[in-house]
């Protein structure tokens, strides 16, 4: 299975902040959308980093509340690990897995077209795994 048929289940838009926005404007936007991520893009949709709630987590233990005035671009990861449409899901849960980290924004000719999340790659992975179970099942009772 690829990344393209997860996005034509789940959709493609994804939550992006500028990366001139405070980690308190990014903290309320991901409580809002109950999510534990977002994509830092320009006006022109170009992915400039990714900034997760552990991100924040980091700046708070280190900097304390005043930290929520810092700007999103001081403590994002500006190298983005990202898939295409192509990409398999085991490609991505390998590229989660070696750089531990739960989130890959998918490019489609340099621009954001959707975004896989560790609950995505899960979700699909426990369906395959009973989909073979019964398979088993069924060629079982059959025999
Ligand atoms: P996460 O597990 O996705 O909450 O992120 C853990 C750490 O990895 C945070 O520092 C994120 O900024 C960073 N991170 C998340 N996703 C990616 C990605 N696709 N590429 C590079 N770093 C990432």
């Amino acid at each position: 299975m690829t990344v393209a048929r997860i996005l034509a289940e789940k959709g493609r838009s994804v939550v992006t902040v500028e990366p001139q926005r405070t980690l308190d404007e990014a903290i309320h936007l991901l409580a809002e959308k109950r999510i534990g991520a977002v994509v830092v893009s320009d006006v022109e949709g170009a992915v400039l980093g990714i900034l997760s709630e552990r991100d924040i987590m980091r700046a708070l233990a280190r900097q304390g509340a005043g930290a929520l005035d810092a700007l999103v671009s001081e403590h994002m990861t500006a190298t983005v690990v990202t898939c295409a449409r192509d990409t398999s899901v085991e490609d991505v849960m390998h590229l989660m897995t070696d750089g531990r980290f739960r989130h890959v924004p998918v490019l489609e000719e340099g621009r954001l077209a959707g975004l896989i999340s560790i609950g995505d790659v899960v979700k699909r992975r426990i369906a395959a795994v009973e989909a073979e179970h019964q398979a088993m099942r069924d060629y079982i009772t059959m025999a």
